[in-house]
């Protein structure tokens, strides 16, 4: 089947509404662009479970702080409209930054803030990044107005703020959050994996063997979010082109510091750091024994 693009919001719109007019329900995964496997588990998920399945690529540029990546984002349209077309995707939504923000930026007012969830962890070196995120995910949930979102675990601060978002401002997408996909060494896929030369890439595998050595101290026993912590530093302090940004366990449900000494259940361990001039996150789940 053939991926019908479209650029205008309105057109968007339209399918999306007569979609629904026909009791067909419309699954949306939004991006960036630069596809790989981890976009791609979004969208085969989205082409399962809905009959309209759709995605969107626009790099916003208010989610890159001025000496940021932004003009330099990897971009390849003819690729990801192929990988799309691949996974059945039905509809991708391409729009030009001057439809989403006409009076192109100094003129334009409405902006999306998460109190709370958008200051911590990335939010503290990336000022304004999530109140990019919250208004663009807000107007393409409202462009789109899509019955499921999927995004992704690998960025999962946004995934909470999205969620919170929804629910605060009584939207009715539904927010599926899915598994990070990973490359066979662990890293997770990510589109600025690009930017990594080979002993770079090499080095970013700390940041899951880290991440792994604190999940197994934990499911070993291990109680303390300190020594939890702990186990992933002595792995991410071992690898020299490593400058660690942030090694946090956090709440899984609003990103506070877990200020126990003993851990119950589940908490949420997420890592930034830079390689070179590559910024890359990744996090996971830990779960303590019962
Ligand atoms: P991006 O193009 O980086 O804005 O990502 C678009 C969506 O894909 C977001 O919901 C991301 O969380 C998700 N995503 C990016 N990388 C991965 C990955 N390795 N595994 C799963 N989802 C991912």
């Amino acid at each position: 089947m053939k991926l019908e693009t479209i650029t205008g919001i309105d057109r968007m719109r339209e399918r999306s509404r007569a979609a629904h007019a026909q009791g067909i329900k419309v699954g949306f995964v939004p991006t960036m662009g630069y596809l790989h496997e981890g976009h791609l588990s979004l969208m085969r998920r989205a082409r399962r479970e809905c009959g309209l399945a759709v995605a969107s690529i626009f790099v916003n540029p208010f989610q890159f702080g001025p000496e940021e990546d932004f003009a330099r984002y990897p971009r390849d349209l003819d690729h990801d409209m192929m990988l799309l077309e691949r996974c059945e995707t039905d509809l991708l939504f391409h729009p030009a930054a001057s439809q989403i923000y006409p009076q192109g930026g100094p003129g334009y007012s409405t902006w999306v803030g998460v109190e709370g969830l958008s200051d911590v962890l990335c939010g503290l070196s990336r000022p304004g990044h999530f109140r990019g995120v919250a208004t663009v995910v807000t107007k393409l949930l409202n462009i789109v107005e899509p019955d499921v979102a999927y995004f992704g675990q690998k960025d999962a601060q946004q995934a909470i703020i999205i969620r919170t978002l929804v629910r605060d401002l009584n939207m009715t997408t539904r927010i599926e959050v899915c598994p990070t996909v990973r490359e066979a060494d662990g890293l997770a896929m990510s589109s600025r994996n690009k930017y990594l030369s080979a002993p770079e890439r090499r080095a970013a595998t700390a940041l899951y063997r880290a991440l792994s050595a604190a999940g197994a101290a934990a499911a070993g026993g291990e109680r303390s979010p300190r020594e939890i912590v702990g186990k992933a530093r002595s792995v991410l302090e071992a690898e020299p082109l490593l400058k660690l940004e942030y090694l946090e366990i956090v709440s899984l449900d609003d990103l506070k510091p877990i200020a126990t000494t003993q851990l119950s259940g589940k908490a949420l361990l997420a890592v930034a750091g830079r390689i070179g001039v590559t910024r890359l996150i990744d996090n996971i789940t830990v779960a303590v024994k019962d």
